[in-house]
Formats: structure tokens, sequence, C-alpha cells
């Protein structure tokens, strides 16, 4: 009998490093592969930087709470986080949709509405992609380039013992917003009648549909004359990403739970829904903040910035990956990430 493994004894990472074991490298320009939030390729004078990511319907958006113009936004949003991970410029995006019969022309307009939205805020050029029918749902994917001066490029692996780590932002909001967004359905599921109470979570609802990528955190870092020694966005959560990071740059980390970021209307709804506050910020998804680390030289450049938390620092790899709690003792961090297998 032929071996059959199931996909979900893998995960998605152990998925992909499955499938992607055997790649070869033809090209000297080829820098970087897989393994980065983008792939980097020598143009010359410069890199330029390629990523792409897909949004499946019923796995990552649900039609009955997404607005379709949001959902063209955030499928722009999520890929141009990818190259400003890089610290680089996005420039270009491609879009890919395949759709069933479900979909009227109206609505994919919608869609696209949104794409341009994001493609005139961030100042990127819709250059391509394309159109294929779906026997179920709606897929998006698309695909994203941006270049980097070659001095300038952030990987994920660069890091240092001691450097600090820093996230831009707030964290959590998104995976609230969503637990807001699921309760709703749930109630009108059993009552259709019943009006959605959407009354203050806009914040938090927004942080969901209609996230933001940090090009203005790329730029104020260069503004301060900071270089990040590493750098990922944060799409799985802090935790998955602090484990990225220290993963390829061979080195421990320490977090503090008391300097996580959290906005207030995160935390309170939080508290509503019994879950605690920190474990949403570690652990939630789609915040799509940016976390990077600086020397300790730099801290004084941003220790004032509204934009930027020192949440925590670089270790030896032997001291693994750990969060301090409010009580000063050192935990092993979870990762769950989020698993759709
Ligand atoms: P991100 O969360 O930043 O979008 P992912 O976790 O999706 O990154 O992917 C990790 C790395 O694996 C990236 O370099 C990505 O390009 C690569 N990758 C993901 N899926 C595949 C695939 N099916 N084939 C080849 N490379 C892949
Ligand atoms: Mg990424």
């Amino acid at each position: 009998m032929e071996k059959r493994t199931e996909i979900e004894n893998l995960g998605e990472f152990g998925l992909i490093d499955k499938l992607t074991e055997k790649t070869q490298k033809y090209q000297d320009s080829t820098i970087k592969g897989i393994g980065d939030d983008a792939a980097v390729i020598d143009s010359g004078d410069y890199f330029t930087l390629v990523s792409t990511d897909m949004l499946v319907e019923g796995i990552h958006f649900d039609m009955m709470y997404t607005p379709l113009r949001h959902l063209g936004y955030k499928s722009i949003i999520v890929n141009l986080s990818d190259i400003y991970a890089m610290n680089g410029e996005a420039k270009q995006v491609t879009v890919s949709i395949a759709v069933s019969s479900r979909f009227s022309v109206e609505a994919l307009e919608e869609i696209y509405a949104g794409i341009h939205k994001a493609c005139e805020l961030y100042k990127v050029d819709l250059v391509g992609g394309d159109t294929t029918s779906s026997t179920s749902g709606l897929i998006i994917s698309v695909t994203a380039m941006g270049t980097v001066a070659k001095d300038e490029i952030v990987y994920r692996s660069g890091g240092k013992e001691n450097d600090l780590l820093v996230v831009s932002g707030n964290l959590g909001g998104a995976y609230m917003g969503l637990q807001v967004l699921e309760r709703e359905k749930e109630v009108y599921k059993d009552n259709p009648n019943m009006q959605p109470q959407l009354e203050g979570v806009d914040y938090i609802l927004e942080r969901q549909l209609k996230p933001e990528a940090r090009k203005d955190i790329v730029h104020h870092l260069s503004e301060l004359g900071i270089m990040p020694t590493s750098m990922i966005d944060i799409s799985d959560g802090l935790a998955s990403e602090v484990k990225h990071l220290c993963k390829a740059g061979g080195l421990g980390a320490e977090i503090y739970d008391e300097k996580l970021p959290i906005d207030q209307e995160t935390y309170d709804v939080a508290r509503d829904f019994n879950l605690d506050p920190s474990t949403c910020a570690l652990n939630g998804g789609e915040d799509y903040e940016l976390l990077f680390s600086i020397s300790q030289n730099d801290y004084d450049k941003i220790k004032d910035s509204k934009h930027m938390t020192v949440v925590g620092h670089y270790t030896d790899k032997n001291a693994g990956v750990n969060v301090v709690d409010r009580n000063g003792q050192s935990i092993p961090m979870e990762a769950q990430g989020w698993t759709h297998f």
C-alpha cells in the first residue's frame, strides 16, 4: 500500500518545509528564496522583493460579516505588510481571483473598489492577475512586489543577543474583532431578526476587517536613523513571530507580559469574553504590525515614540523563548499560530 500522511500531522510550517526541502537554486540573482517574509532578488543596483498570500472564503474570511470592499482592501494590505517587513518599499501588485457563480459582477466590483483604495493609499500599482471560476466560494491571491536598497534590507535573521525586540502599534485587536463578529454571527443564526450588537467596538472591528500595513514605521525608522537588525510582520500572533525570528537568528528571547501594547477597547472586550488580554496579544493573529529588533544603542531614539513599544530582548539560544509574567517568572512561550489544517 502507498504511504499516506495526513496534512494535519505536519501542520502548516511542517508542510511547507516538506514540500520545499528539495528546492534547487539555479539563478545567481536569487538572494533569498523560501523562509522570509518576501523573496529577495538581485536587480543590479537594488533588490526586488516578492511576496504572495492567498485569502480563502471560509478559512480567512466569512461572507456573512466581511464587507466585500474591505476584503479587497485587506487582500492588498496583508501582502504589502510582508514587503515592509523586509524594510522595503511596495511598488506593484497582481491580483488573481477564483470565483463561483454565486457572486455577481457588482459584488466583484465591490472587491475591486477596496483593492483600488488600498493601491491609492499605499501608492502601489495593480499590474496584472488572473481570473477563473471556482466550484465553490471565493479565493483571492495577491502577489506584491517592492524594492529595497541593498544595504537597507532586513531579514528575519540578523538579530544579536541583547538586541531589543520592538513592536509597532498594539496587539490582539484584530483577534478580538473576530471574536465579536463570530459571536454576532451565532446570535443571528439563532434569530435573524436580532440586530447585531456592535456598539463601542469600532476600533477592533476595523482592526479585523480593514487592517493597515505599517509603511509609516519603515519610514519612521529611516528618519530616526535606525536600521532594525531583524524584522517580521505579525500575521499569526506575536508568539509565533518571535519564534520565527529566534529560529532564523539562532537566538532565544524574553518577552515581558507587562510591556505588551494592548489597546483599551481590546482589553475590555477580552475581559468581556473571559479571555486573558495578554494571551490575545500574544496569540491573536492578523494585527499586521511589525516586530523588529534594534541595537540597545538605538533605544533613546525610540523610547518616546507612541508607535513603538519595546516588549523584550533577544537572549542566548539555549535560554529558549520565554514570556516573563507579572511576577517576574519566566515561562516557555506557547505559539499555536493559526493552524488551518
Ligand atoms: P508569511 O506568513 O510571511 O506570508 P508563510 O508562513 O506563509 O509566510 O510562508 C513561509 C515561507 O514559505 C515563505 O518564504 C513563503 O514564500 C514560503 N511558502 C509558503 N507556501 C509555499 C509553497 N506552497 N511553495 C513554496 N514556498 C512556499
Ligand atoms: Mg510575513
